[in-house]
């Protein structure tokens, strides 16, 4: 595995996450590619994957020096199956480990409305966590039904609501649009809109809105491969996403990335800092972790190193609690590398991104002379909006925007 070197050259309290991912879930979705296994509550050991988490982190203490701590996320999977006091000792562990911490750290925890009521939340909160993120998905019996959720929209609603009455300060919920089957017909834009600003009434300050994708090796893409699965067209999924974006927008929340849109001041901290090009450390199964962390003398400065622990959970604790691998040999990325990431990553937010300052933190002149030539092609084609160094994708651009970012390599 690619260590850091013991000597970092990020600038004293560089931001920094900490994402710890929890492997398991009560059922796993058809359309799921993330690393989830089912598990019953009972049949999983709270404690000991705690105690491999927390055993990882001893070994990774070293990534936290000298940097500040602004957020802390649990994923999965469905860290709300997790015991409260399992995951509250994972947080008071890394809180303890960081030797700088931001005034206000942001702590996430991923739900599903199977496994969250008002006591589990209460209980969240007592341990340390201030944002809630909950998986709702939809509004519509059949809909959860063909995405295989254990929920109902009631269930989706409670779970919400439960959350904000025991006093969560930030509440998130994700949901799909454009769901072909589970319903007689194609899902229109005016029923995800429906959707959108039901969800929104409920006082969530934040929504994730996602296309439905289907992904190979997942029960929706073996289906898909077959001609079995209903498919929403790409015109279909265009009209939801801007159906949403126009319901949500009515109701308060501002679209602040492509698929996310937040009440002033409650954008998602933790992925602001995936999506401007901070370090994270990754701690749990399946965990990613990316820090600059190459001493200027090896001749690697702004270069960073990027693993990937065991997608087996079995493998990980073992591991982690004794002193093998905790994954395969990792990466190691090249400054133009991260450039290129941070293009593609940063072109997501409304905002867009300064190329000047990403790239002279990595060391490199932000234009290349194809850069410029694609910048002002884009620009005239009304994709993107060039003022100086800062990019921007327009508004009716943003449905190409991974397309425009690559366009920018
Ligand atoms: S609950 Fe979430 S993580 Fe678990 S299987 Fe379903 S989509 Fe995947």
């Amino acid at each position: 595995m690619i260590a850091p070197a013991a000597t970092f050259p990020v600038p004293p309290a560089a931001p920094i996450g900490v994402y710890v991912h929890f492997p398991f879930c009560l059922k796993k979705c058809p359309y799921c590619d993330f690393v989830s296994y089912a598990r019953d509550r009972a049949a999983i050991d709270h404690e000991g994957y705690a105690d491999a988490v927390l055993a990882e982190l001893d070994r990774r203490a070293e990534v936290l020096r000298d940097r500040e701590l602004v957020t802390v996320f649990f994923g999965g999977g469905t860290p709300s199956l997790w015991e409260p006091r399992a995951l509250g000792r994972v947080l008071a562990g890394v809180r303890r480990a960081a030797s700088r911490q931001a005034d206000e750290v942001e702590v996430t925890v991923e739900c599903n409305p199977s496994s969250l009521d008002e006591a589990r939340a209460r209980a969240l909160i007592d341990v340390g966590v201030d944002r809630l993120s909950i998986g709702v998905q939809g509004l519509d019996a059949g809909r959860l039904a063909f995405l295989g959720r254990l929920h109902d929209p009631e269930g989706g609603l409670a779970a919400v609501e439960a959350a904000i009455r025991a006093g969560v300060p930030r509440v998130s919920a994700d949901l799909i649009y454009g769901v072909a089957g589970g319903a007689p017909a194609e899902q229109t834009a005016r029923e995800s809109a429906d959707e959108a600003r039901r969800l929104a009434e409920t006082g969530v300050t934040h929504v994730s809105a996602y296309g439905l994708t289907v992904e190979a090796g997942t029960q929706f893409g073996e289906l898909a491969r077959r001609g079995r699965l209903p498919i929403a067209t790409d015109d279909a999924q265009a009209d939801g996403f801007a159906a949403v974006e126009e319901a949500l927008g009515g109701a308060g929340l501002a679209h602040y990335e492509v698929s996310n849109f937040a009440r002033p001041g409650h954008e998602a901290r933790h992925n602001l800092g995936y999506w401007r090009g901070h370090d994270y450390l990754g701690l749990g199964c399946a965990a990613v972790g990316a820090v600059t962390g190459y001493a200027e003398a090896s001749g690697l400065a702004h270069h960073a190193a990027r693993w990937r622990n065991w997608v087996d959970p079995a493998r990980y604790v073992q591991a982690a609690l004794g002193d093998a691998a905790l994954g395969d040999a990792g990466e190691l990325l090249d400054p133009e590398t991260r450039l290129r990431e941070r293009i593609m990553l940063g072109l997501r937010l409304g905002d867009g991104l300064d190329l000047g300052v990403a790239a002279r933190s990595l060391g490199l002149e932000p234009w290349t002379a194809a850069r410029r030539r694609a910048a002002e092609r884009l620009a005239a084609a009304g994709r993107l909006a060039v003022e100086g160094d800062h990019l921007r994708v327009t508004r009716a651009g943003w449905v190409f925007a991974d397309g425009t970012a690559a366009a920018l390599f």
